[in-house]
């Protein structure tokens, strides 16, 4: 057994960040949707009841001490209904007081977030909101479109605009496919316009709903290209004291200094404490899984949750650090990186264990050169007056 599943299988309070798919409707039908889009079970939606089941599960895993932070998702997790949140903030509640903390985040497309459900969302601890959106008006509806080919953006701006006036931090995050990916930078000063403040770029990928043949899928030397130009971009913006937290450039930068970033394709293995709960309850390694990928875990409602964290496929996907891909072993961001996304490495080559296929080394290149030099020059600068210290006192 290897050491990170001593550490899963011991007492001390754990930690799970769990995707929680509330459903699998969606009233729009983006074009790279990886959530069955034309599938049968696409409106399979769990109950409250359901819900509350799997908070407890979850919870009692964790145990006192522990910490469970559920990203609520979808499809669109807003078409559950206010009723829905009302009914698992109250349990959540409930569970923190008993000593588990439990938090509650929520990915949308915003289209339904009206003023008075931003500020019920709020009053209910749902605070932490990121929004799915592709770019200004023209370039979003492209890709992200109603169900008859309308284009939701007044909606998303809308609900950003009624965030904002609540001072919420609003974070966004935008899909870089071939609809977007020669227009970054016009992506980039569009969401800062809107009043985003944090940002997200992650590369469009394939899933076994959709393989990516829709003409939407970029190349790694495309993604690499265009995130460096907006990479300098961004930075420029930073050294006129202009900041908003962008990442993928971020979370390297903290993986640099800090040695560890906050997104789970940064830790040596995701799997040591993400999950996903699919809305029959399932749980799979990750949300980009799809039922029939052969990394079922278990059903919640069948199956006692230890046992499903000690199943076989999980088992495995705990030891990619120990597997990985040959390529990474010479890499010097292994360390800050371990191989990208276990699912795009599934997806674009049918073994996880390969590296992901947005490899993004040329990028922490020019992430890396810039902090190195920033750090040099800061240094040199606080060196100066050092020395004109130091000449004093001996004078
Ligand atoms: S499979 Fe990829 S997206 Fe999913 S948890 Fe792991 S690293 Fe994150
Ligand atoms: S940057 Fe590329 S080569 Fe380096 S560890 Fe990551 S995936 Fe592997």
């Amino acid at each position: 057994m290897s050491g990170k599943l001593t550490v899963l299988e011991d007492n001390a309070p754990r930690r799970l960040d769990v995707v929680l798919r509330v459903t699998n409707a969606c009233n729009l039908a983006c074009e790279y949707c990886y959530v069955h889009k034309e599938n049968t079970r696409s409106k399979e939606t769990l109950t409250s009841q359901a819900a509350i089941r799997i908070l407890h599960t979850l919870a009692d895993y964790v145990g006192k001490g522990g910490r469970v932070s559920i990203t609520l998702h979808g499809g669109e997790p807003l078409m559950a209904g206010m009723e829905f949140y009302r009914r698992i903030a109250a349990e959540s509640r409930m569970i923190r007081e008993a000593g588990t903390s439990v938090r509650l985040g929520m990915q949308t497309n915003a289209t339904l977030l009206t003023a008075k459900k931003a500020e019920e969302l709020a009053s209910l601890g749902i605070t932490d909101i990121g929004i799915s959106l592709d770019g200004d008006e023209k370039i979003n509806g492209l890709v992200r479109v109603g169900r008859h080919g309308t284009n939701p953006y007044a909606q998303i701006a809308d609900a950003v605009r009624v965030l904002r006036a609540r001072k919420e931090t609003c974070a966004v995050v935008t899909v870089v496919s071939k609809a977007n990916i020669r227009s970054l930078i016009r992506v980039y000063e569009h969401h800062k316009q809107l009043g985003f403040t944090v940002m997200q770029f992650n590369p469009r990928f394939s899933s076994s709903n959709n393989p990516g043949n829709d003409g939407l899928s970029i190349t790694p030397e495309e993604w690499n290209e265009q995130m460096i130009e907006l990479f300098r971009h961004c930075w420029a913006d930073r050294e006129r004291g202009e900041v908003s937290r962008v990442d993928p450039f971020a979370a390297f930068m903290e993986a640099c200094l800090i040695g560890q970033g906050p997104y789970c394709d940064q830790m040596p293995t995701c799997q040591s404490r993400m999950v996903c709960v699919d809305s029959n309850g399932d749980v799979l390694p990750c949300n980009r899984f799809d039922r029939g990928d052969g990394f079922l875990y278990g059903n919640i409602f069948a199956t006692p949750f230890d046992e499903i964290m000690r199943s076989e496929p999980r088992r495995m996907l705990l030891r990619r650090s120990e597997r990985l891909d040959e390529s990474c072993s010479a890499c010097r961001h292994r360390s800050r990186c371990h191989g990208g996304c276990l699912h795009n490495a599934f997806a674009a080559t049918g073994d996880p264990f390969r590296k992901g296929p947005f490899c993004s080394r040329p990028l922490y290149d020019v992430i890396e050169e810039h902090l190195r030099t920033k750090i040099q020059t800061t240094l040199a600068a606080m060196r100066s007056p050092d020395k004109t210290t130091k000449h004093a006192r001996e004078s």
